[in-house]
């Protein structure tokens, strides 16, 4: 992280940068995630977020928008348009959302990117209708969002943290809440895959 500065701006490049890690990660881990989902819900998350972050690295490829909000809203769109489960919804909000509150700014700092980033997960929030202990993606990126206000560091600790910490809740929102009681002790595919999302953008800052 030595060549992250309070200074550093983050332009489209970093923010394409970003999410062709993202799918990277999202490739690889695949299989763990729809094994997590297979415990409690039903076991597509994974693909469900593969064929979601193939569709955004081909459009971006294709055509790359010239600003960090506009990389942001086209990748949001992509989510929503492929994903047909719970998340490709929630995690295109969050992008569409997070990407407005950048404007059309050529470049933002870390402070812009949570402040705008605090408004996307209000936005996945306020869809979902759930919060923070109800074992759903929100137990990881609400803690990423305000560790971000310090650092990319704290951001991806604070993910994977709140990603560990839902093993022992109770789902109250989406599928796996089906489940009650039946839910507890597993860690939540959604919370893991936002894990890897900020993890990803913590690596893209690294570079
Ligand atoms: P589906 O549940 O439709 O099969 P996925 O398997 O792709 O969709 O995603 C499941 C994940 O979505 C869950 O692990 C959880 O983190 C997240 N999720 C589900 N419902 C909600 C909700 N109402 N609010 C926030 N996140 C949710
Ligand atoms: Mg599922």
């Amino acid at each position: 992280m030595s060549g992250v500065s309070e200074v550093d701006e983050f332009d489209a490049a970093f923010f394409l940068r970003w999410l062709t890690i993202a799918a990277a990660a999202v490739e690889r881990e695949a299989d763990r995630l729809t094994e997590l989902d297979s415990a409690i819900g039903d076991a597509d998350h994974g693909a469900n977020l593969k064929r979601g972050f193939g569709a955004v690295t081909d459009a971006l490829e294709k055509d790359p928008p010239t600003t960090p909000g506009a990389v942001l809203a086209a990748a949001g769109r992509q989510l929503i348009s492929t994903v047909g489960g719970a998340s490709g919804p929630l995690y295109g909000t969050l992008l569409r959302r997070t990407g407005k509150g950048l404007g059309e700014a050529p470049a933002v700092t870390r402070q812009e990117l949570a402040a705008a980033l605090t408004a996307g997960v209000a936005a996945v929030a306020q869809l979902g209708g759930a919060q923070v202990g109800d074992k759903t993606m929100l137990d990881a990126l609400v803690p990423a969002t305000e560790g971000l206000g310090k650092s990319f560091a704290a951001a991806r600790d604070a993910a994977e943290r709140g990603a560990l910490a839902t093993v022992p809740l109770q789902a109250r929102k989406g599928r796996a809440s089906y489940l009650g009681e039946r839910s507890i002790g597993h860690q939540d595919p959604g919370a893991t895959s936002s894990a890897l999302l900020i993890a990803a953008l913590v690596e893209a800052a690294a570079e």
